[in-house]
């Protein structure tokens, strides 16, 4: 089964594909990582996409599609593919159409996480990274308790882009450019809304819970 999972910044996104990866036999595709490795490099690609970046815009289709194309033509086999933060526009959700297609596959549902704006922005001024081992956490919703993560915390990062001028510029984005595709997969019955306020396994029941009754 393929699964995009959809929601502005801020609403988990990345934590709950994490989730389902770990107790569904899936993969996870999150353009924002795939992003990131590529600006590490420090190319002149990597440069371009970190000033789209930095500013809350949308990176474009070209590299987007690029990026896609390149891992899923190195899988071995693409069924349990799990997409986060992608497609994010009208163009990118016709390109996956046409690359799933191409692998005879399908997408079998899309789940849209929905949060009100005053807790994105808390979610994500309070987001750190560590750089070492990848784990998200926050700073007001989730610290890092030493049992669960031993990484030293000055590994702990602020993403460039988690800022209070850029993140309004990436709500709106999501709301003129993502926002509309949705009705294209609730036509094809495939779209499941989930209140993305509450506490994260809360979230994961309910996500855990429309993904086992697809699969029987
Ligand atoms: P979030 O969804 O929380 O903003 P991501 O890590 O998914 O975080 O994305 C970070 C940034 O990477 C986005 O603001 C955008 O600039 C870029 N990006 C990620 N995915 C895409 C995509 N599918 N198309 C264009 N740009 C993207």
């Amino acid at each position: 089964m393929n699964i995009i999972l959809f929601g502005p910044p801020g609403s988990g996104k990345g934590t709950q594909a994490d989730n389902i990866v770990k107790n569904f036999n899936s993969y996870k595709i999150s353009t924002g990582d795939l992003l990131r490795v590529e600006m590490k490099k420090n190319t002149d690609l990597g440069k371009e996409i970190k000033t789209k970046i930095d500013r809350g815009s949308l990176v474009s289709d070209d590299i987007i599609n690029n990026l896609i194309v390149k891992i899923l033509s190195n899988m071995k086999n693409i069924n349990g593919l799990i997409f986060d933060g992608y497609p994010r526009n009208w163009n990118q959700a016709k390109s996956l159409d046409s690359l799933i297609k191409k692998y005879n596959q399908k997408i079998s549902c899309v789940l849209c996480l929905n949060i009100d704006i005053e807790t994105i922005i808390k979610r994500v001024l309070g987001r750190l990274i560590c750089t070492k081992c990848g784990l998200t956490f926050n700073k007001y919703f989730n610290p890092p308790k030493k049992e669960e993560h031993n990484c030293r915390l000055n590994y702990l990062k602020v993403r460039s882009d988690d800022s209070k001028k850029t993140i309004k510029n990436r709500i709106e984005i999501y709301n003129n450019n993502t926002l509309p595709i949705l009705d294209y997969y609730e036509d094809q019955k495939i779209l499941h809304k989930i209140d993305a306020t509450g506490e994260v396994n809360k979230i994961y029941d309910e996500i855990r819970g429309i993904i086992t009754s697809l699969e029987t």
